[in-house]
């Protein structure tokens, strides 16, 4: 794991930790946008590393949590069907909708599929040309290309009988989401590695220099983590706001040209609603009118409802930054990972999942 362990490696780590203890004098909200990040930071314990001073926020970017309920309430509509092979990444099986989830319908005896890529989904499309092959795709800029793969396949197959039910999200809306909340008190993000291998980081400069905000991409181990907090910490405190990238050996700013050119072709920007949050102005894609025989919300006529979050659950207030998971009454007690409330309960990659894992109780 030679890639791996240098970015873990602990005489790096101190020094980090050391530099930013040097490097901070004053108070400083920074949010990491990554449920990955959020995990690493927990787990490693990084938040306790650095000086108090410093209070670490945990974004929206776990993709299962911020999928809205009536996005699953559809899945599970979709997937109760008799002809239909309903396919998906495991991690939905056991979001709950609003009165079931995937592994009940599969119960039923619902032909719920696990798949490790949309491409076998497309497989399973052309083995079962009798039956409807509906592919469930979920997730930030990350995931979206592998998607949009999938449906270009199809077409270039002549499959009638392919279709994906699409909940993607983006990033950047979200953090002009946050910003523009009047009770925003974030100073600083760590933009998710990951999404800006795809997409670059063009697009976080307009947001920077608008709000006056550090934005450093920041990749996902203790060494990555700490620097891209010592790199936003020394913009804060020199009274810079620029878009600096930590994660270079993975990030270009420019991003993967391919991949944005098959999203392009594929995909159209359109609001999204964001579990725990509301809908936020054009912050999701939908299918392109050139690919939308292949969408399984108008294949199967599947109609909008709205599903309330408990009144009890405050994943929003996390979401946005306002609260910690531990703040939350529910927390570890009438809310755990087997018995999820709330939308950051709900995957492995939540917030408050992450902080119930790692015994974060107060
Ligand atoms: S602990 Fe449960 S109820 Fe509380 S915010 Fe998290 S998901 Fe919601």
């Amino acid at each position: 794991m030679k890639y791996l362990e240098q970015y873990r490696d602990k005489n790096l780590v101190l020094k980090l930790v050391d530099e930013i203890h040097k490097t901070t004098t004053q108070p400083w909200t920074i949010m990491e946008m990554c449920g990955g990040q959020t995990h690493s930071i927990i787990r490693y314990g990084i938040d306790k590393l650095i000086p108090n001073k410093i209070r670490l926020v945990h974004g929206p970017g776990c993709p299962v949590c911020v999928t809205p309920k009536e996005m699953i309430d559809k899945a599970l509509d979709i997937a109760a069907q008799e002809d239909v092979i309903f396919t998906s990444f495991g991690d939905m099986l056991r979001v709950p909708g609003t009165h079931e989830d995937l592994f009940s319908i599969k119960a039923q005896g619902g032909d719920v599929r696990i798949v490790y890529s949309p491409m076998d989904a497309v497989a399973l499309a052309e083995k079962h040309p009798d039956r409807e092959v509906v592919f469930f795709g979920v997730g930030f800029e990350t995931t979206a290309p592998a998607n949009a793969m999938a449906v270009v396949a199809a077409k270039e197959k002549g499959l009638t009988n392919f279709s994906v039910l699409i909940s993607h999200v983006l990033v950047p809306p979200a953090i002009e989401a946050i910003l523009k909340s009047d009770r925003n008190e974030v100073q600083g993000f760590l933009a998710a590695g990951h999404v800006c291998t795809i997409m670059g980081y063009e697009e976080y400069e307009p947001l920077s220099k608008k709000y006056k905000v550090p934005i450093v991409v920041t990749g996902f181990e203790p060494v990555d983590l700490l620097q891209g907090i010592l790199m936003t910490v020394k913009q804060l405190e020199e009274g810079r706001f620029d878009v600096e990238n930590q994660y270079a050996r993975s990030v270009s700013r420019q991003g993967n040209d391919p991949a944005q050119h098959v999203l392009k072709d594929v995909f159209r920007v359109i609001p999204r609603k964001w579990r725990g949050i509301g809908e936020i102005p054009m912050s999701g894609w939908g299918l392109t009118e050139k690919y939308s025989k292949y969408d399984a919300e108008l294949k199967f006529g599947v109609i909008d409802t709205t599903a309330e979050e408990p009144a009890d659950c405050i994943s929003g207030e996390i979401l946005m930054g306002h609260k910690r998971p531990n703040e939350c009454p529910a927390f570890g007690t009438s809310c755990t990972p087997e018995s999820p409330f709330g939308a950051t309960m709900v995957s492995a990659e939540g917030a408050c999942a992450a902080y119930y894992k790692y015994h974060r109780l107060t």
